[in-house]
């Protein structure tokens, strides 16, 4: 009896497996068309001074809208391409329309922009990085390359060697999602950043947990040891971003300074109401 119980979930199981399989297969092929397409665009959204609210950057965030699909969340597309082998097409599409609409924007404004842990695995990575710069015309010093630890700890010695190339050239690294990833702060130690980014689970905690707070607190603290700039990301009111100014926390991110938004939108938020961000007044 157990036997054929058992058999049956064989069975349902290995079903599961091959729709999960034609599912995933049939988003792989989507996407593919529509990088072919130059349907995959790029979204901007604002970091923020915190001692005087003023933008000094943005980060690109991938979108695709699939017409059958609809909205594909960028953390499941972006895994997807790495699986499948084809992070580099889409991740160069997606760098070169970030750096374009960055060249639209006053110049002291950067652009950070995520690379992928399978890119960090890639020694070919930072000259193609370096060349689509070069072929849009940005000035490396603006660019800002978002990695995760896990990424760095995965193969650390290509991706040391990686950064010290993008590094070499004026472009900046900032640590993403920090204090989620896999790696001990003293491993941290054999790479050279420039920036952290606290991750959004302590920062969202941060008006109704202490230990949040302390550890916000305690990650301020380590950058400015270090010389390494910080900013809390995903800071959704004011309650948040007060608190995260008094932790003498120096850059902020999140919808209550703006949500991401098309080229386009940017440009005209950036026109209207140049560098100093009224929150209130915010773009939607
Ligand atoms: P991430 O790099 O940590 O990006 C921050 C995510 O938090 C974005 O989600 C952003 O829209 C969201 N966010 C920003 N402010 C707030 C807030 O106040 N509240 C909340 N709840 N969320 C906020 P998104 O755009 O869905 O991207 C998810 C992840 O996908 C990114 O996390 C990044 O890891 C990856 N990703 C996005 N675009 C790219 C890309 O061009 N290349 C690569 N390799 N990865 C990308
Ligand atoms: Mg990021
Ligand atoms: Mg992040
Ligand atoms: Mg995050």
């Amino acid at each position: 009896r157990s036997k054929r119980r058992g058999r049956g979930q064989i069975t349902v199981y290995s079903q599961e497996i091959a729709q999960e399989m034609k599912r995933a297969t049939h988003l792989e092929q989507a996407l593919r068309n529509a990088i072919i397409a130059n349907e995959v665009d790029v979204h901007f959204q604002p970091i923020v001074r915190l001692k005087d609210d003023m933008i000094v950057g943005f980060e690109a965030l991938a979108r695709w809208c699939d017409a059958d699909l609809g909205y594909v969340s960028p953390a499941v597309f972006v895994p997807l391409a790495e699986e499948r082998g084809f992070i580099d097409a889409l991740s160069e599409t997606l760098l070169r329309k970030a750096a374009e609409a960055a060249l639209s924007w006053p110049k002291e404004l950067f652009l950070s922009f995520n690379l992928s842990s399978a890119q960090l695995m890639d020694p070919k990575t930072s000259l193609t990085t370096l060349a689509i710069l070069n072929r849009v015309g940005l000035d490396p010093r603006r660019l800002e390359l978002e990695i995760t630890e896990t990424a760095v700890m995965t193969d650390a010695e290509t991706a040391q060697k990686i950064i010290a190339e993008l590094r070499g050239a004026g472009v900046r690294i900032s640590l993403d999602d920090f204090g989620t990833g896999q790696s001990s702060l003293g491993r941290l130690r054999d790479f050279t950043f420039d920036k952290v980014k606290i991750d959004r689970a302590f920062v969202s905690r941060i008006s109704d947990d202490r230990v949040s707070e302390h550890i916000i607190k305690a990650i301020v603290a380590m950058c400015d040891g270090l010389d390494l700039e910080v900013v809390a990301e995903g800071i959704e009111d004011f309650s948040e971003a007060l608190k995260l100014k008094a932790l003498g926390c120096g850059m902020g991110q999140g919808y209550f300074y703006g949500k991401p938004a098309d080229a386009v939108t940017t440009m005209r938020f950036l026109s209207e109401r140049y560098l100093r961000v009224e929150p209130e007044a915010a773009i939607a």
